[in-house]
């Protein structure tokens, strides 16, 4: 929530929302030297849990060099050297969002040294898969490095899946993430379609909170568009509680705070 205000955490709290996680991603610019990153990982696992905490919501952050800003490889491999000193801060739940862009060699490159970061230090992965390029093409080439590598994909979450890339997805044994965008991406209308196609196993939904329009209170959103196609409590909470909660408590790290 860094390129958030307070005011957010504030509205997600009375919406219900009892924890998030937040990925090092694309900031909406590039940084301009690796020590921008070492503020920005102070800032995830320093600044804002204590944000996020004033309203009763458990903060976790995953870290990476983002697939954005992995073009040069002497660069990312700079920011990359910065990542284990964080690593142990109570709230890293692991690597991400790791993945690929422009689907360039370089990024593959980046992309393979970070799955191997995430190996050694046995930590969960979190991948982000292009809009603008090839996106079946991109989620093809990066569930394939992951498997090379030798990960277990129940240990993977792939965000930004849609129509055409979630059954491949979920049927090589990856979990299946869905951001929500108030109108870009994938909305909460899109995410009802995709659930009810292709089931709710291993398949979870969450709200972009970025620095371009995103809506922190997709989530709740979507929940009433399920209940008004006569969807049952149940399931909202199995793709926005109970799912999410099986795959980052894996990590042995997150934990729910008590909420009534
Ligand atoms: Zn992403």
């Amino acid at each position: 929530m860094v390129s958030r205000t307070t005011d957010d955490y504030r509205r997600m709290a009375q919406a219900g929302c009892v924890a998030i996680t937040e990925p090092a991603f694309w900031a909406g610019f590039d940084r301009s030297s690796p020590a921008g990153f070492y503020d920005y990982f102070r800032q995830l696992t320093d600044v804002e849990p204590k944000r996020a905490a004033q309203y009763g919501i458990a903060h976790y952050c995953w870290l990476c060099i983002n697939p954005k800003e992995a073009e040069d490889p002497a660069f990312a491999r700079e920011v990359m050297k910065l990542i284990p000193e964080f690593l142990d801060k109570p709230n890293v739940l692991g690597i991400g969002e790791i993945g690929l862009n422009k689907n360039s060699r370089n990024e593959l490159i980046i992309l393979e040294e970070q799955i191997e970061l995430a190996k050694q230090h046995e930590r969960l992965i979190l991948v982000h898969t292009p809009h603008l390029e090839d996106k079946l093409k991109g989620t093809r080439m990066t569930m394939d490095a992951l498997i090379n590598a030798g990960i277990d994909p129940g240990r993977v979450l792939i965000d930004h899946v849609e129509e055409h890339t979630v059954a491949e997805v979920l049927d090589r044994g990856f979990w299946a993430g869905m951001t929500l965008y108030p109108d870009s991406k994938c909305t909460p209308q899109r995410a009802v379609d995709i659930i009810e196609c292709y089931g709710n196993e291993r398949i979870w939904i969450n709200s972009a909170g970025d620095w371009g329009p995103s809506d922190p209170l997709s989530v709740p959103k979507c929940h009433v568009e399920m209940r008004r196609r006569g969807h049952n409590q149940k399931l909202v909470e199995k793709i926005s509680l109970e799912n999410p909660l099986a795959f980052l408590g894996q990590s042995g790290r997150f934990i729910l705070p008590e909420h009534s």
